[in-house]
């Protein structure tokens, strides 16, 4: 497994509360032990994710915040970023891509995690959710190349170049993370989701993780994107776009 690759710092950048954990928080948490700064930012906050008609958009929004929080603090995420749009109604829209644009220059990450803006469906039993689709592009087209293209939103602060996409939730997988020294930790995070996922969810993660590292160990996989390659230096970028990120790993 390639799973060597440390960033010094990283943003995952999801549609709803549980996306991260159901998908790279074994990555993350493995990444946040080794030292990088983990960012999530979470573009809903699920505020249509419940069957119980006593609940209001703005009192489930909270609970579902309250679980993400608590799902980071076990992985060791740096800070959780809520953008707030409704949930079930995520389209790629300018506005979106601007607020992701001010997140990635906020935050300068190296590598960003990102949905599958291409999964509409998956083998037979699978049709992905719309916001999954919508955040996915949003996420792409903020970041390349509009964030690093200094005439670009200049009152969003210096352009920044991320040098990696990892795109999560593929069906064609490139990358696969060890996640076996977190595992664990992704189950205990993605069970704080307490108004989602109940308790059988732990044994499942656990089984998918294995079916993901093809029963040699718990895996998570991805799709990468070399925006730039690892050992091509920020003051050497060949397409001229600003070079304005601290140090690469
Ligand atoms: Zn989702």
């Amino acid at each position: 497994m390639r799973d060597e690759f440390i960033p010094t710092s990283a943003m995952a950048i999801a549609a709803h509360p549980d996306d991260i954990e159901f998908g790279c928080a074994g990555t993350c948490a493995k990444w946040a032990k080794r030292g990088a700064r983990i960012i999530y930012v979470l573009v809903t906050s699920g505020n249509g994710g419940s069957h119980d008609a006593t609940h209001t958009r703005e009192t489930i929004a909270e609970i579902r915040e309250r679980e993400q929080r608590a799902a980071a603090e076990i992985c060791g995420v740096h800070e959780v970023e809520f953008l707030r749009y409704n949930d079930g109604e995520v389209m790629p829209t300018l506005e979106l891509r601007k607020d992701l644009v001010r997140m990635i220059r906020k935050h300068k990450p190296e590598v960003v995690i990102a949905m599958d803006p291409t999964r509409m469906y998956s083998g037979k039993e699978y049709i992905n959710h719309p916001d999954h689709r919508a955040v996915g592009i949003a996420t792409l087209d903020a970041i390349a190349p509009i964030a690093a293209m200094p005439l670009m939103y200049p009152e969003l602060g210096p352009a920044h170049s991320v040098r990696e996409v990892w795109i999560q939730w593929v069906d064609d997988p490139d990358t696969w993370v060890d996640i076996s020294d977190t595992l664990e930790l992704k189950v205990r995070a993605l069970l704080q989701h307490k108004s989602q996922v109940g308790d059988e969810m732990a044994q499942r993660i656990r089984d998918w993780a294995l079916q993901e590292g093809k029963g040699l160990a718990p895996a998570e996989a991805f799709k990468v994107i070399f925006l730039k390659q690892r050992d091509q230096p920020e003051d050497k970028a060949p397409d001229g776009q600003a070079a304005t990120m601290t140090q690469g790993a």
